[in-house]
C-alpha cells in the first residue's frame, strides 16, 4: 500500500479512528476482479471474499458499486452467499449496479431497479449503422438493461478503435438524451441521472456513515473519488483508493492510496480490518 502524500497518510489515520462507523465501497471490475478480455468471464479475485468477510463486524457497511447490472456482479462474486455470511457477522453488504440505478442488499436479497431510460431502445436501433460508419462494425455491443456498452477490447487496435467510435457514439447518445461514460476499451451509454458519486452519497447518508473508503480503477469511478474528497472537505474522514492501471494513470492523482490490481485491494482491506479490531 502506497500513500500519495503525507496528507494522504493523515486521511488514512483519521479514518482508522472511525472504522466502526465507516462504509467501505468498491468498484468491481479491475478493483475486486481482474480485468479479462471477455467481460462475461470476469470473476472476483480468489482472496477478495475472505478480505470482504474480514470487514464484517468491523465496519458499518460494505458496498460494491459497479457499472455492471447488479445481477452480474452478484453472480461473478458469489455475493449472495458472501452477503449472508457478512450479515451473520453484523455488517450488511450492498450491491449498487448500473452506477447506482439498481440496488441489492444482503438484508433484502432482491434487486430493485427502475425502468430503462427513455431513448435507449431507439439508440440501440441506430447504433449498428453508426458503428459501421466509424469502421467499427465488429465492436462488441453489450446490452445491460439500463445501459448499452460498446467494447473494443477484442478489436485489432482497441485504443484506436475506441478513439474512432467515441465521437459518433456520443453524438448518437446526445440525440437520444443519454450520456456516455468512457472507460477502458469501452464506452457506455446510459441515463445521465445517476453516477457512482451520487450512489455513494446516498448510501453514506442512509447508513449515517462516520467515514468512507472508496476504491476504483476507471473513469466511471471519478465521480465517487470526487464525492469522497468533497465530503472530506466538509469533515467526514475519507480515503480514496486507486487501483492502478496503465490505461488510467491520471486517476492516481485524485487518490490517497495507490494499490496494484485486485490483489492490492485485498491487502488494503485486510489492513483496514486488522486496524479496526
Ligand atoms: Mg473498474
Amino acid at each position: 500500500m502506497e500513500f500519495t502524500s503525507d496528507a494522504a497518510r493523515e486521511h488514512w489515520d483519521s479514518l482508522l479512528g472511525v472504522v466502526p462507523g465507516a462504509v467501505v465501497a468498491l468498484d468491481f471490475d479491475g478493483t475486486l476482479s481482474p480485468v479479462v478480455d471477455d467481460p462475461a468471464a470476469a470473476r472476483i479475485h480468489d482472496e477478495a471474499a475472505d478480505a470482504l468477510t474480514g470487514l464484517a463486524g468491523v465496519v458499518r457497511a460494505v458496498a460494491v458499486i459497479t457499472g455492471r447490472p447488479a445481477r452480474q456482479a452478484i453472480a461473478m462474486g458469489d455475493l449472495d452467499e458472501l452477503g449472508l455470511e457478512m450479515r451473520r457477522r453484523g455488517t450488511d453488504l450492498f450491491v449498487l449496479g448500473q452506477y447506482g440505478n439498481e440496488r441489492w442488499s444482503s438484508a433484502e436479497r432482491r434487486i430493485v431497479s427502475p425502468r430503462p431510460p427513455a431513448g435507449l431502445a431507439s439508440f440501440e436501433r441506430e447504433l449498428p449503422a453508426v458503428l459501421r460508419a466509424a469502421d467499427a462494425a465488429d465492436a462488441y455491443v453489450e446490452e445491460k438493461g439500463l445501459a448499452v456498452a460498446v467494447h473494443t477490447r477484442r478489436l485489432p487496435d482497441p485504443a484506436e478503435a475506441l478513439a474512432r467510435l467515441s465521437g459518433p457514439v456520443a453524438g448518437l447518445a446526445a440525440r437520444h438524451g443519454l450520456t456516455v461514460e468512457p472507460g477502458r476499451h469501452v464506452v457506455e451509454v446510459r441515463s445521465g441521472s445517476m453516477d457512482k458519486g451520487q450512489a455513494l452519497r446516498m448510501l453514506l447518508a442512509e447508513q449515517q456513515a462516520e467515514g468512507v473508503v472508496f476504491g476504483g480503477d476507471d473513469l466511471g469511478d471519478v465521480a465517487a473519488f470526487e464525492a469522497v474528497r468533497a465530503l472530506r472537505a466538509d469533515g467526514l474522514p475519507g480515503v480514496v483508493v486507486c487501483v492502478a492501471s496503465e490505461e488510467q494513470p491520471a486517476l492516481a492523482e485524485l487518490a490517497d492510496v495507490v494499490v496494484e490490481g485486485p490483489g492490492g485491494t485485498v491487502t488494503m482491506l485486510r489492513a483496514l480490518a486488522a486496524r479496526g479490531r
